[in-house]
């Protein structure tokens, strides 16, 4: 990597020579204190892209002009709409179109794969998880053992850093799995760990549990948009992930879900059936006997939320003209260059994600007064992200992020003190 320097000229030249610099304005910034922000929660709710609302309205446009007819009649048929996200979704996630479906929202769509993929039996039964999951995987978690009729304390395995230490170590994760092997029916982890920003090495761990006979999930909550993913070649069973983070399709946006190729047509899991998972040539039909599509579509229930699909599909357009790849690599220098000016800062601040396995966040470990440097960060136009009990999260993305930014981050940050 290529030696940093703490100057505005420094972070100008890279932007001048960032080659997806351009996506930049493609973005509504919002404004703190009167003036365009800094803005650093791509991690919690992405920028809005110019072109939803273009998206969005051409969708009421055909409802005003063709009532139910759209679904046929409408630039975009509503009947397909589903269809028309797959292809970009999949590139997000290293899958094939057949094996993602958008849909529903995230912690919905958790459940709805736990039905299908935790099975337990009286002697396999536990469910292997990061300890501090996000809550709502928590509790779906906690949920789905109770009602199969099994204990949390006894049937959830949380694994926990080593004293002193903040994130996971995978050898620590596999002596977990290989301990717990004949036991486990799940392994559930996050794929970029919302609150370290660690970001787990997925493929092994899918390895791991799948040759002691295990399922292996993930939740890309924090992972989709951020982070290379290989779902399919890592044989992943499943993943969620919600569209409103990293893929800028707006609050509570529809989610997306993938279901590997292997249980494509797998008459033998078990799954909540809704009428548009049905076998697409006989959805209509109207007829007694659920019939699952082909590939993950088989997992629809209802017929797609058309108004947020059209942001997500415009969000995802985006991914597609940029590349997970330029984006990406993109994403390593600028976060890197985030840690550089962070270091630089000589504040008392201890970054918790590890360099080696990471999106684009920083966990930011802050002393007594974080929460003083935080309201500082703000005072000065950064938005940024506070998590109790002391930690600021940051994430520079690369796809409207600039090292212009990060600059200023490091600016702002020297200019505190007590
Ligand atoms: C953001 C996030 C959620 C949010 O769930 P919703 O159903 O979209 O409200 C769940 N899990 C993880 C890991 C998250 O990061």
């Amino acid at each position: 990597m290529i030696p940093f320097f703490n100057t505005l000229d420094f972070a100008k030249t890279l932007d001048a020579s960032d080659d997806i610099s351009q996506f930049r304005q493609k973005f509504h910034f919002p404004k703190l204190n009167g003036e365009q922000a800094i803005y650093l929660t791509g991690n919690s709710l992405g920028l809005q892209p110019i072109t939803a609302t273009m998206a969005l309205n051409q969708e009421m446009t055909d409802w005003q002009n063709f009532g139910v007819e759209g679904h046929f009649h409408g630039k975009n048929p509503w009947m397909h709409y589903h269809k028309f996200l797959a292809q970009s979704a999949a590139n997000i996630v290293g899958a094939l179109p057949h094996e993602v479906v958008v849909m529903n929202n995230l912690t919905v769509n958790l459940h709805l794969m736990l039905v299908s993929f935790y099975t337990p039996t009286p002697t396999r039964y536990k469910i292997i998880m990061e300890a501090g999951a996000f809550p709502s995987d928590q509790y779906a978690i906690e949920s789905q053992v109770k009602f199969h009729g099994f204990l949390p304390n006894d049937a959830i395995i949380e694994i926990e850093p080593r004293e002193g230490e903040y994130h996971l170590r995978t050898e620590d994760i596999l002596a977990v799995i290989d301990e717990h092997a004949n036991e486990t029916a799940l392994i559930m982890f996050s794929g970029v760990q919302y609150y370290t920003g660690q970001a787990f090495d997925m493929e092994t761990i899918a390895r791991a549990g799948h040759a002691s006979g295990i399922k292996v999930g993930f939740d890309l909550a924090h992972a989709a948009g951020n982070i290379r993913l290989q779902l399919h070649d890592w044989n992943v069973d499943f993943a969620v992930w919600c569209g409103y983070k990293y893929l800028n399709s707006g609050p509570g946006g529809v989610s997306g879900v993938f279901i590997h190729e292997k249980y494509a047509n797998d008459p033998t899991l078990p799954r909540f059936a809704g009428w548009w998972g049905h076998k697409e040539s006989e959805r209509f039909q109207m007829k007694k006997g659920f019939i699952p599509e082909y590939g993950a579509a088989g997992w629809q229930l209802s017929n797609a939320p058309v108004l947020s699909m059209s942001v997500h599909n415009a969000a995802l357009k985006l991914f597609d003209e940029a590349g997970m790849e330029a984006l990406t690599k993109k994403s390593k220098t600028l976060t890197a260059y985030l840690q550089f000016v962070i270091e630089e800062s000589k504040l008392n601040l201890n970054i918790i994600t590890p360099a080696e396995q990471r999106g684009c966040q920083l966990s930011i470990l802050t002393n007594s007064d974080g929460k003083a440097l935080f309201m500082h960060l703000q005072n000065n136009g950064i938005i940024a992200d506070w998590r109790e009990p002391n930690v600021i999260r940051m994430a520079p993305v690369p796809l409207y992020n600039s090292f212009e930014d990060v600059f200023k981050v490091g600016e702002i940050l020297r200019s505190y003190r007590l």
